[in-house]
Order: C-alpha cells, then structure tokens, then sequence
C-alpha cells in the first residue's frame, strides 16, 4: 500500500504553517509561537502525529468521525466517483446518481414527512438556506412579516453571517458585526450553571416557557420559527432537563412557528438514534445535518425539509444555491457512509455496547474531586469541573481558565477531549471498542488527577 506521509521535520512543518496558514477559531499569533501539532495519520479512534504519537481522539475530529478514520471503502467510492463524474452542477435543469440516491436515502432515514433534502456544502451554508427558507415560506404563504428566528443564547449553528447569527456565541457576536436582524435569543437550558435553587424539571420547563413568552412580546404574526439543537454540542454537551422539550413541542404546534432542529451534531446515531430528534420525541419541520452525514469524510451538509414546506418553496423558483450543493464525490462518499452505518448496524452497537459502557465509565468520573456533573446522551457527554460540588460553584479564576488547564493535560496523555469554559467534553467515533472506553476514562482520570494537582498548587480552587 502506498503511504503518504510527512517527510519534512516537525519544525519546519510548524513554521511554515504559522507563516501562511491562518487557523479558525484560534490566536494565531498565540499559536505561532507554540506550533500546531502536526497531524499525520488516523485510524480507528486514533490519530497519529509527526512525532509518532497515538492520540485517542475522544471528539472524533469535530463531532464528525462517526465511523472512525481508515475506511478505505469511502475513499474508493470516491475516486471512482472522480473518475466517472467529478462535478457537474444541479443548478439547470439537471441532476446525477449520487445527488438523487442521497436524497432518497436520507428521506427514508428521516422520521415523519421529512422527505425532501437542499443539499449545502456544510452546516453553515445549511443554516443560511434554512434562514432563507423559512422566511420564503411564510412570504409565499402570504405572511411576510413572520421573519424572527428565535434561538437561544450559547447555541451552536455555525460561523456564516447568517448561521453565526442564529447562533447564541457572544464571543462570536462581539466581531464583525453580528447578529443580523431579526434573530431574537432565549436563554438555553443550563441547569448545572442557570439552574440556581430550582430543580431542573421546574427549571427546563421555565427555560421551554420563554419561547412562549418571546412569541408573545415580539407577536406571532412576526415569529417564523424556532431553532434548536436536541443536545447542544459546541456550548457544552447541555443535556436538557425532560422537561423541556415537549413544552417546546407544544409552544411551536399551539402558534404555528417552523421547529428547525439543527442535527449537525446529533443526527447519524450520535445520540443512539438517527437523529436526536427521536431521541428528545420531537417533530421538526427542518433538519440540518452535515458532520456524521458524511464521517468527515467529505464536506456535505443540508437541509431535511418537510413535505408541507417543501411544497410550497416548490411553487416558484428559490433564489438560492451553492456551486457544490448536492457534489456528486461528496454525496457518493456520504452514501457510502451511511451504507457502513446501515449494513454494519453501528447503531446498534451504540444503543447495546458502546453507549451504555460508556455512560458507566463516563458517570464513575463523579468520584473525583473536580467533577461535579456527568452528562451523556448516546454517545456525546460531558462533565462539570467545579471546586464545591454542593453549591455547583464555578472557579474564581475567569471561566475556561481550568478547563483550559485540563484540556493541556489531556494532550499531554495523548487524549483528545476539548474544554468549554470549565465543562470537559467528548464525542468519540461511534465504533469506539470497550477496551478504547477503558483507555479514553483511564486518560481522563490521570489528566483529571494532574489538573487538580496543579490547581492546588496554584491555589486556583477557590470559588467564585
Ligand atoms: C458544527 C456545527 C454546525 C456548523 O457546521 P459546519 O460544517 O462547521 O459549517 C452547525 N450546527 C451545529 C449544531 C454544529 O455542531
């Protein structure tokens, strides 16, 4: 087999990439002065560096690996699929195999009326077409001024204007210029940091309460849907209370506000189900999807759209599109995916094997001393570092500054977990084996262990 690898050393691979390579959602100049690691290789559930390290990747990349690296089957799929038809685009009046093979797949995968997919290049560009898309649908059905979008405050939706918008990050609000006008925010259902004295049952149903409450202050006839993530992803992994979203559920069917569930995330079995939506028993009327539709294999998301909306965007022509909506290599790669997730029952190793294991290991991290909460949904989790348990208290030092600390020591042991202020995270591909969970907690433990180490010696474990 031939291999492709790095022959330039580490330095040099460094200092060129900090010479011309600008990195998202990074301090570059921070990061030029310590140097990237150089990823070099991955298979399983387990990255390889320059310097020859196995790295257990607990996020699987970003959320996306569900299948775990090294499946040759995608990338033959995919070199044939170059050979026979690179690109052609579904802009004119014309379509290919793998467009219309991934629409039909999808739309048998999606509960309910979802039956229609507008394919985009990312989550992003998905979340732009649904903005577009919603307030098209209410201006064809004779209601124009249904153009707020209700989100929620520390939500995820991508980093387009318009899905940077939609999303609730203020750190990424305070630059360039956004949101957008008419996306309104509520606050999200954080009980371990919101919630206060009130349990998180009464506290998921106020949370759901202020959808309600923002429909009736901003008028219904102004609302023209609503967007969530089942499970947030990038703000935490906040698990809501049950509570919540029926209350959601109800809120949108009783005024009529599209329900978007964004599934970039938690679609395509992260949460043990195909979409979250079925593992939180909602009925949305837009789904967005990109991440575990393709593995991270390729870069495919869009938009499952319901037969009702989907027919009346169909009655004119939807002034909206992108070059590679629908790229016939990415969605031959995307079929290919879902063809392993389908015929090797991934599913079902989560829902009987790899979940329930993982949410044991995952929930005994509750005996350290740093760890306040565990959460897990399927396979995503997360868990709270706090210095008093009791209270739920946060550290004195300004949020993030511990789990940045935790975060560094898990890179040390050759762990990825990523860091969310002060909540450790995890999201491992699907695949994962039970000896892999054994090594993924035994990791977080040491890491757990020096962290708590040094924040006594630093004296950072006092309260806020
Ligand atoms: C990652 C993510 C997005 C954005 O997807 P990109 O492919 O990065 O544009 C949107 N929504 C959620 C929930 C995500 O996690």
């Amino acid at each position: 087999m031939s291999t492709i690898t790095n022959h330039m050393p580490t330095e040099e691979l460094q200092a060129l990439d900090a010479a011309h390579h600008m990195h998202p959602f990074t301090c570059n100049g921070e990061l030029a002065q310590k140097g990237a690691r150089v990823i070099t290789r991955a298979d399983g559930v387990t990255l390889t560096d320059s310097e020859g390290n196995q790295i257990l990747d607990a996020m699987a990349g970003l959320w996306c690996v569900n299948i775990g690296y090294g499946r040759d089957e995608l990338a033959d799929v995919a070199a044939r699929q170059m050979r026979e038809l690179p690109y052609y685009n579904t802009f004119f009046q014309t379509t290919h195999r793998p467009a219309i093979e991934l629409a039909q797949k999808i739309a048998e995968l999606a509960p309910g009326d979802l039956n229609n997919v507008f394919f985009a290049g990312s989550g992003s560009e998905a979340n732009d077409t649904n903005l577009r898309m919603v307030r098209h649908y209410w201006a064809l059905k004779g209601k124009p001024s249904k153009s707020i979008i209700i989100s929620r405050k520390n939500a995820y939706h991508g980093s387009t204007v318009a899905s940077g918008s939609l999303g609730g990050m203020s750190a990424m609000h305070e630059q360039g210029g956004m949101p957008i006008p008419d996306i309104h925010h509520i606050n999200q259902p954080n009980w371990w940091a919101e919630g206060g004295d009130t349990s998180p049952e009464a506290f998921g149903l106020a949370k759901a309460q202020e959808l309600e409450k923002a429909i009736l202050e901003l008028g219904e006839d102004r609302v023209a849907a609503f967007i969530a993530e089942p499970v947030q992803g990038a703000g935490g992994v906040i698990v809501p209370p049950d509570s919540y979203w029926p209350e959601i559920q109800r809120i949108c069917d009783k005024y009529e506000i599209l329900l978007i569930a964004d599934e970039v995330i938690c679609g395509f079995g992260r949460t043990g189900e195909w979409f979250g939506s079925q593992t939180v028993n909602i009925r949305p009327d837009i789904m967005t999807i990109a991440k575990g539709l393709s593995s991270g294999y390729s870069p495919i998301g869009g938009s499952i759209v319901s037969d009702e909306v989907a027919s009346v965007i169909a009655t004119g022509e939807f002034n909206h599109g992108y070059t590679y909506s629908g790229h016939p290599v990415a969605a031959a790669v995307a079929l290919e995916n879902l063809r392993i997730l389908e015929e090797e029952d991934v599913l079902g190793h989560v829902q009987n094997v790899a979940a329930p294991y993982l949410k044991e290991q995952w929930e005994s991290l509750l005996d350290h001393p740093l760890v306040g909460e565990a959460k897990i949904v399927g396979m995503m989790g997360s868990i709270a570092l706090t210095p008093n348990k009791e209270t739920r208290a946060a550290f004195a030092a300004d949020a993030g500054t511990v789990g940045y600390i935790c975060r560094e020591r898990c890179f040390a042991n050759n762990l990825v977990m990523r860091h969310v202020g002060d909540r450790m995270i995890i999201s491992p591909p699907l695949v994962i084996k039970l000896e892999e969970i054994d090594l993924l907690i035994a990791r977080a433990r040491t890491s757990l262990d020096e962290c708590y180490a040094r924040l006594k010696e630093d004296g950072l474990l006092q309260s806020a």
